[in-house]
């Protein structure tokens, strides 16, 4: 099934140009993971037009094969799988260093308002609901990868703060401030989730990681201390309490 639709466009000679001209553009690889066949055949069919290179999986194991063997630069997940669900695939990959920063944008037959937030509050980086138009679902995986080329820099920049994620270091206005490893995990898990609000128990997950056990006071202490490090700097009101839920990072106050 992997790149059926790229390889059998290269064997046409006008069709080879169409595609170098593209792939120069957007060189990009992406896994869809679909059970549904006519869907996976529109999607890579419009995406190859487009000059991305496309991975396809029909269900969860698959599409794990997949991502062992090539990386993508992005997933679509369709919520709905025969093995799996498409939430419990977004959080297992959120969870993997190596696909930390892979956009996944969720393909979803559900409008509820409850799966969306779930959904984002997973991390995918957007979802389109079905029926969708190929128009705009590259119009989404555009929109996406911009956002996310500035990771290929490594920088995050919210305000006045800057993470370099490269060489783990935070500015404020240029000025360098010396922070644990953990309010520099906080920080950054904050300004990449910016204007959103997390409880305790999804910053522990997100943050600390599941697999730790730690109280849920122990984000409370290293908000106090990522806060401190911030006052001088005038940024500590930056990071929000939400009363009877939780914090939120800003920069509008
Ligand atoms: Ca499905």
């Amino acid at each position: 099934m992997q790149n059926q639709y790229v390889a059998e466009t290269r064997q046409f000679p006008d069709q080879i140009q169409d595609q170098t001209r593209a792939q120069s553009m957007s060189s990009k690889r992406i896994l869809l993971v679909e059970d549904e066949f006519s869907i996976r055949e529109m999607v890579s069919f419009a995406l190859g037009q487009e000059g991305y290179v496309i991975d396809e999986a029909e269900d969860g194991s698959s599409a794990e094969l997949q991502i062992a063997n090539n990386l993508p630069d992005l997933i679509l997940l369709d919520w709905m799988l025969p093995d799996t669900t498409g939430l419990e695939l977004l959080r297992r990959w959120k969870r993997k260093d190596a696909l930390q920063e892979t956009p996944i944008i969720m393909l979803t037959a559900r409008v509820e308002e409850r799966d969306k937030i779930d959904g984002l509050d997973s991390g995918a980086d957007d979802y389109i609901t079905k029926p969708f138009s190929v128009k705009e679902l590259t119009a989404r995986i555009r929109a996406v990868l911009r956002r996310g080329s500035s990771s290929i820099e490594n920088e995050v920049v919210v305000g006045p703060i800057k993470l370099d994620l490269n060489a783990h270091r935070a500015y404020v206005n240029e000025e360098s401030i010396n922070m644990g490893p953990t309010e520099f995990r906080l920080l950054e898990f904050f300004m990449t989730h910016a204007d959103r609000v997390y409880s305790r128990n999804q910053l522990l997950d997100y943050v600390w990681g599941r697999n730790m056990y730690v109280e849920e006071r122990t984000v409370d202490v290293h908000i106090v201390r990522l806060r401190k490090l911030l006052k001088p700097l005038n940024c500590d009101q930056m990071i929000q309490t939400v009363r009877g839920y939780g914090y939120r990072f800003s920069a509008k106050t």
